[in-house]
């Protein structure tokens, strides 16, 4: 890493204001002669083609329907752009740089406010024809469950995400079952998020810690499935949800052994933590670049 720089969005000042941002961002690191730059590699949530870099939709950035990212960033800098799904590109980081080094069959799982996944398959990173594959927060476990951001109910993100948490955690505040969480949230049911239910969790409050079991054991119900489909080597978990350690991860890996049709698709297939913690974005985009143009792992 030769230089990091960081600006905030500002998404409410709307599309051009934060293209024009962004062309300033990256201006700022670029070299004296930009020629020196291979490529120039970007990681945005979805949803968006990584095939031709149109950002098809950015939920709470206004204007960013159908935005040709990639080719207004290639023609403003006359170098190569490559895109891809933030979630996708922490997977194909964790597995060039992380704790996936070294193998083709991966499932990358980022749990945070929301769920975002990706996922490897014989050394290539699962897309889809139109690259909105491998979407594992939105794998129904649950129907007529809670309303998921996308519209659909009972979706692993609804279940077992940290905005999941912490709207479970404020239920139970408003109906006086969560002293401890609702002492955290200073008494008020509306400032109680994932974060809250993770200290509560961390501090030994049985009410946070049943909470994180239940999402742990529904993230498993969904990791057995992907294990079906996939039978990966390793199955990484990143996000804030997942730091909170073996509070997280043993009911996860305990109900993936209750769950799986066959011991064997378990016993060598790790659940461990993601490596790059905040520098997964950043380490996944210089990832999709050196595949993109064919750099040996
Ligand atoms: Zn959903």
């Amino acid at each position: 890493m030769l230089q990091r720089a960081v600006v905030p969005t500002h998404a409410a000042e709307g599309r051009d204001a934060v293209l024009r941002r962004l062309y300033d961002l990256i201006a700022s690191v670029m070299p004296q002669d930009p020629s020196d730059v291979a490529a120039i590699s970007l990681a945005v949530p979805g949803p968006l083609n990584p095939y031709t870099g149109v950002i098809i939709d950015a939920p709470n950035m206004p204007g960013w329907v159908d935005v040709p990212l990639r080719d207004l960033i290639a023609t403003h800098f006359n170098r190569p752009v490559y895109v891809g799904n933030d979630a996708n590109l922490a997977g194909l980081g964790e597995r060039r740089f992380g704790a996936g080094r070294g193998c083709d069959d991966l499932i990358y799982m980022t749990i945070s406010t929301g769920i975002g996944g990706g996922i490897i398959s014989g050394g290539r990173m699962v897309l889809g024809q139109d690259g909105l594959g491998a979407e594992v927060g939105h794998m129904i476990l649950v129907p007529d469950g809670p309303l998921c951001g996308c519209g659909s109910h009972g979706c692993l993100e609804s279940l077992a995400s940290g905005t999941a948490l912490g709207r479970e955690a404020a239920a139970l505040v408003r109906t006086g079952q969560a002293p401890t969480i609702a002492q955290l949230a200073g008494g008020d049911p509306a400032q109680v998020t994932g974060e809250t239910v993770g200290r509560a969790a961390l501090a030994g409050d049985p009410v946070a810690r049943g909470l994180v079991t239940q999402a742990g054991r529904y993230i498993g119900q969904g990791i057995v499935t992907l294990l079906h489909l996939f039978n990966p080597s390793i199955v990484i978990l990143g996000g804030g949800v997942s730091q909170l350690g073996d509070l997280l991860f043993e009911p996860v890996r305990a109900r993936v052994r209750e769950l799986a049709m066959n011991p064997i698709y378990w016993q060598r297939t790790p659940i461990v933590p993601a490596a790059l913690g905040d520098d997964v974005g950043l380490l996944g985009a210089l990832a999709l670049a050196l595949e993109s143009i064919g750099a040996p792992h």
